[in-house]
């Protein structure tokens, strides 16, 4: 059994609300969400952070920002508009080592965050 949490929602042994889905890329509900709309968009495939990243994760990434742009779409973020952040490191907030985009939608958010 995969140890990481994200790894363990991608193989089903932990629920979670999916709301996207292609053959790299799972999106789902945050369970803790900080906005009425609060997506997580993570590759299927481990990778820690974007640190662990590289020239041939190019087409991952881009792939990451293309589901969240769909994502906003399909839950109706684009006229209020929308955040699509990624922690990366402790200090910046990531918590969980399994690298994704959040997607925040459905208030005013505030600039710069905490
Ligand atoms: P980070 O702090 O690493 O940028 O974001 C991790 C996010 O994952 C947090 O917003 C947290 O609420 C969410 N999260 C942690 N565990 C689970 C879980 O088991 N299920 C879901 N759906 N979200 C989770
Ligand atoms: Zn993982």
């Amino acid at each position: 059994m995969a140890e990481c949490i994200f790894c363990r929602i991608i193989a089903g042994e932990i629920p979670a609300t999916a709301v996207y889905e292609d053959a790299e890329i799972f999106a789902f509900r945050d369970i803790n969400p900080a906005a009425p709309t609060h997506i997580l968009v993570i590759p299927r495939r481990h990778i820690g952070t974007l640190n662990d990243t590289g020239e041939e994760d190019r087409a991952l990434l881009g792939r990451l920002l293309e589901a969240a742009r769909v994502i906003a779409r399909d839950q109706g973020l684009v006229a209020g508009g929308y955040r699509v952040v990624m922690n990366v490191g402790e200090g910046a907030g990531q918590s969980v080592f399994h690298a994704h985009l959040h997607v925040l939608g459905g208030r005013p958010l505030a600039w710069p965050p905490g």
